[in-house]
């Protein structure tokens, strides 16, 4: 029965907070309106799966607000062939959605019990595409590289230099939150010609930190 209300939910999901909101990719859409967003809260927070917003899921970090995997996703115009790159893998829920609009995910998280989690609930929904990979995602996945698609979900200060040199040239794009630990832009890059670095940012969002060599510092500093 809640089942049922769960998958209604979703599809109200889909008409009222992203289509409604200009998502207009068919493939992002019904990749949303499929992958049971209630599997990757813990089950206090089933009830609240569609709500429109982000939800704590332990560790002190969050799986984004539907909108923003939706958007995320579409900017990176995937066709079915890619392979892509989820930089903080979370709760698994991204790069389930991912999972259905790429041939191939890579997803790499800091934290060892959410990545364990995360593989536990693919691997439920047989989700057979995404390889799931422990360490500090700046640094890139060089052995699955280079990426057609790169979608970061946590904050970084800058671009980190080696998941650029991942993303494929011209035809590769990744979204990335840039700016201050508070704060950031969702920002779309691309490497043009002759090495050029084209950045363009498209809102203001706020992501939990990207820790590690190339985002911040695990010691809080002070803001910038
Ligand atoms: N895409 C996730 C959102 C998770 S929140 C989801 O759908 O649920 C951001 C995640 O990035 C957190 O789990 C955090 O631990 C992770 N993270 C932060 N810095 C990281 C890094 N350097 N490498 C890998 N993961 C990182």
């Amino acid at each position: 029965m809640l089942e049922r209300a769960l998958h209604q939910t979703r599809l109200e999901m889909v008409t009222s907070q992203l289509a409604a909101r200009g998502i207009q990719d068919a493939r992002v859409l019904e990749a949303m309106g499929t992958i049971p967003r209630e599997c990757f809260v813990s089950p206090e927070l089933e009830s609240l799966a569609y709500w429109d917003g982000p939800l704590v899921i332990g560790h002190g970090q969050t799986i984004s607000q539907p909108f923003m995997v939706a958007a995320m996703a579409a900017s990176l115009v995937l066709q079915g062939d890619e392979v892509v790159l989820e930089v903080g893998a979370g709760s698994g829920y991204g790069a389930a959605v991912l999972s259905r609009l790429a041939r191939q995910v890579v997803a790499v998280e800091r934290i060892p019990e959410l990545l364990e989690a995360a593989r536990a609930r693919w691997s439920a929904l047989g989700l057979d595409n995404i390889t799931g990979v422990l360490g500090d995602g700046t640094l890139g996945v060089p052995e699955w590289a280079p990426f057609d698609g790169i979608c970061v979900t946590a904050a970084a200060p800058r671009i980190p230099p080696s998941l650029l040199m991942q993303l494929c040239p011209d035809q590769g794009r990744m979204i990335i939150p840039l700016g201050a630990r508070a704060v950031q832009q969702l920002c779309l890059v691309r490497r043009v010609q002759a090495g050029e670095v084209q950045i363009i940012p498209q809102f203001a969002c706020r992501f939990v930190p990207l820790l590690g060599e190339e985002g911040w510092d695990e010691v809080h500093g002070p803001e910038t």
